[in-house]
């Protein structure tokens, strides 16, 4: 059955495709994960910035708990190719719908923005382009090829979408040679029918593996949720596949249920269970571990890269 995403408008739900699905409350959050309203004067300088240069951020579209501490240091994710995603993900609170086609000044003003919040390390994400021919890598090239003209300081982290079934897409992510390359596989592959029913686990390791293969100098990074169902076996089989798939940087955090028609949290794990965790996956041989119940795959990204190469050089000098 062919399914037609009509253009979603500001009237439109975010997520029309889940409204069929049955209610689940949303859990009260335990006290570790919760947070500070954003309000600082430097998370009001960074909204600022991200309003006048009309870029959208990845930290307001899935509505991130950690806004307030990013902001308030200048670190925002910046979100390409729109705010409308063509995947339905169960955990994510992008919306879906059809996508507006690309703005070609968008990796322009990208770059105009990271050079003015003089950022030292960059995060680029995107939403899911199924619509196009590449899947938007070329947009990502350019956004890095931007970065690279305005802010040659910066150190640039692409946070892509899977390329499923793009041809040579993702050989053109992986030759923008941002610093660190990195795609999720968010969960066990048991769940993914669930939880990211458009993706396929071994494609998405399979995306992590090649980006070793033509740069190996390139660091890659990966991310898992907790709290969807998955079991401790599952989670430890899935740090040895990201090993095999030569993944250098593995985040751990906490899934958080943005509606009442996303998956349910099935158990909020304890900050002791993360810690256990990431001794596992330090012993499994990543070069970096971010596990917490706030971990996400851009918190503090900028210092987990200098730790990242300084964990490198250790390594190398031994
Ligand atoms: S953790 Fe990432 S997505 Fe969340 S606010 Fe920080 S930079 Fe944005």
């Amino acid at each position: 059955m062919t399914v037609v995403i009509e253009p979603r408008t500001a009237r439109q739900l975010r997520h029309p495709e889940k409204q069929g699905r049955p209610d689940t409350p949303i859990q009260r959050k335990p006290q570790w994960l919760r947070v500070r309203a954003p309000g600082s004067s430097g998370y009001a300088a960074t909204r600022a910035i991200v309003r006048e240069a009309g870029l959208v951020t990845v930290c307001e579209e899935a509505g991130c708990p950690n806004i307030g501490e990013c902001w308030e240091k200048s670190h925002a994710t910046m979100m390409i190719m729109g705010e409308v995603c063509t995947r339905a993900c169960g955990f994510c609170n992008v919306a879906t719908g059809k996508p507006a086609p690309l703005d070609p000044t968008e990796p322009a003003r990208v770059a105009e923005a990271v050079a003015r919040m003089g950022l030292k390390h960059v995060v680029i994400t995107s939403v899911d382009r199924d619509d196009l021919a590449d899947g938007g890598a070329r947009h990502f090239a350019q956004t890095v090829a931007a970065i690279r003209a305005a802010a040659p300081a910066a150190t640039i982290e692409i946070l892509t979408p899977d390329f499923l079934r793009k041809k040579n897409a993702a050989e053109i992510a992986i030759a923008a040679r941002a610093d660190v390359f990195n795609h999720n596989l968010e969960t066990v592959p048991r769940l993914y029918h669930s939880i990211r029913p458009g993706a396929r686990y071994y494609a998405s390791l399979r995306l992590l593996e090649r980006a070793k293969e033509v740069n190996p100098a390139q660091f890659t990074k990966s991310g898992l949720m907790l709290g969807l169902g998955e079991s401790r076996d599952e989670v430890l089989q899935v740090m040895d596949d990201m090993r095999c798939a030569g993944v250098d940087f593995i985040t751990v955090g906490q899934y958080l249920q943005p509606s009442r028609k996303h998956a349910a949290v099935e158990r909020f794990v304890p900050p002791e269970e993360f810690k256990a965790l990431a001794a596992i996956a330090y012993a499994k041989g990543f070069l970096m571990v971010a596990a917490s119940p706030l971990t996400r795959s851009s918190h503090h990204a900028g210092e987990d890269f200098e730790r990242l190469r300084a964990a490198r050089a250790a390594l190398d000098a031994v």
